[in-house]
């Protein structure tokens, strides 16, 4: 197997290469004269470019094709479990590199803890640690890795592959891309987490071929990755879909912006937190008191949810409250950007319809009636590492799509 040609994508970059790799990934197996007729490229373009992506090992020739009169065509595939993606999601407390299959399977995952205080080259130092480790425990040669991909909390320019601002590390200026293509001499890319989820959503989860719709993550923060005409949207200086910083109550709770009553004020895992600390100080019966045998600040955003499972009328009114508040946040958008599907992730997600129900009145009450005609809201199913494969979509769109072109 000959390797490609790593260190860059500069071999993909012949369109009529990621618009066959494509058409094969998509419709897969599939004959050489399926492809021409696809794509309209000549019989002999397409036999040229599927012979260089056979010697790649990218495609395999399959089994035989159903035959329309004369010989059975030789079908090809993608070679999906002969080459791997390294996917990391960078967070504040903790950093999970998994390794996936060209498909999105994930075969392998590590966590890493990160402490508090890191500074920036420590932070760099960890990434490397966690990806050395991933790498070396599936035990699979160099050469099957065909790139990197980096799902980074905070502000984050893709074009120079830095991490513009992680508030939740207070660090700046973070160059991810250059330190980990010199360690690994891999390509690297890096997004936005929810960004990179948004993707992830759009090949592999809820947002397969919808061509507009909003990926919200509720979770320590709050964020939105838009996906508009199958396009991610990033804005002018790549911050489109921070909506956690938009203000849904002038007078709501001060935030880690400088602004007041900021969406992740209300609906964040710390903020369902202080809302019902705050309920327990002035005297609220709850279950969430004795879980923590008194202790406040041992209260988790995952115990209000248990609480309200079993019933608990106080718990059951804070996530209310936050399905309200996210849902007129949602409302906004859906007037804003028409989308046809809302995918929820996150920890806040988890809560089930304890949150999801007031949210879906709120969106129903406070959005335009045309949009709130054509939207559904659903809940994201990429499961626990979805950051981490939404980092692999990072590098699978370069590789498949290096023109941007997710249509055939
Ligand atoms: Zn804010």
């Amino acid at each position: 197997m000959t390797q490609i040609q790593v260190g860059s994508f500069q071999w993909m970059k012949s369109m009529n290469k990621s618009t066959i790799l494509n058409v094969i990934r998509l419709h897969g197996p599939i004959s050489r004269a399926e492809i021409a007729k696809i794509t309209r490229l000549t019989a002999p373009t397409v036999t040229n470019i599927v012979g260089e992506l056979l010697e790649s090992g990218l495609v395999v020739e399959s089994n035989l094709g159903e035959s329309t009169g004369g010989r059975k065509p030789i079908m090809l595939r993608i070679n999906s479990s002969a080459f791997y993606i390294i996917g990391v999601y960078a967070g504040a407390k903790k950093i999970n590199a998994v390794i996936a299959t060209l498909d999105g399977h994930v075969v392998y995952y590590t966590e890493t803890k990160v402490p508090a205080g890191v500074d920036v080259e420590g932070y760099v130092g960890l990434l490397k640690k966690s990806i050395h480790s991933a790498i070396e425990g599936t035990k699979n040669p160099v050469q099957s890795f065909v790139g990197i991909g980096i799902g980074m909390h905070g502000l984050v320019d893709p074009e120079k592959g830095i991490s513009i601002f992680a508030p939740n590390l207070n660090l700046a200026n973070i160059p991810v891309k250059t330190e980990l293509e010199k360690e690994f001499m891999l390509p690297v890319e890096i997004e936005n987490d929810v960004r990179a989820i948004a993707l992830g959503e759009s090949w592999f989860g809820q947002g397969q071929g919808i061509a507009n719709f909003i990926c919200v993550n509720v979770g320590t923060g709050v964020g939105a990755g838009i996906i508009l005409d199958h396009h991610l949207y990033h804005g002018a200086s790549y911050t489109a879909g921070e909506i956690g910083h938009t203000t849904i109550d002038i007078h709501g709770p001060k935030c880690s912006c400088g602004n007041y009553g900021c969406l992740e004020t209300l609906t964040s895992g710390p903020a369902i937190v202080k809302r019902i600390q705050k309920a327990i100080r002035i005297g609220k019966q709850t279950v969430v008191e004795e879980y923590v045998k008194g202790d406040l600040d041992a209260i988790t955003g995952e115990m209000v949810a248990n609480a309200a499972a079993q019933g608990d009328t106080v718990a059951i009114e804070v996530l209310a409250d936050t399905g309200r508040y996210l849902g007129i946040g949602i409302a906004n958008l859906i007037n804003t950007f028409n989308p046809s599907r809302i995918i929820l992730s996150g920890g806040v997600s988890r809560a089930g319809d304890f949150v999801l129900q007031p949210l879906k009145e709120t969106v129903e009450h406070r959005s335009l009636a045309v949009p709130a005609k054509s939207v559904t809201i659903v809940k994201s199913e990429l499961g626990p590492h979805a950051i981490a494969v939404g980092a692999v979509t990072l590098v699978l769109h370069k590789l498949f799509t290096p023109q941007g072109v997710t249509e055939v």
